[in-house]
């Protein structure tokens, strides 16, 4: 079954034992995206667990970067 990518709307095979929320990734742009539905097959953006923390730790995140250089 295919589904297909929301970012570039390419066709993307999914594997016969696919199964909800399982996290694939567009072989076209390389978007993260997660099986949101199986009837019919549906993509969405995968959530990037940075996305979910909280602005302080992006900047402990930064911090770390730049004593690194
Ligand atoms: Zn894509």
């Amino acid at each position: 079954m295919n589904a297909e990518c929301p970012e570039c709307e390419t066709e993307i095979p999914l594997a016969p034992d696919t199964e909800l929320w399982d996290l694939v990734e567009c072989p076209n742009c390389g978007a993260h995206l997660e099986v949101i539905d199986l009837e019919p097959p549906e993509l969405d953006y995968a959530l990037e667990e940075e996305e979910l923390e909280e602005e302080d730790e992006d900047e402990e995140w930064l911090d770390e970067e730049e004593e690194g250089f």
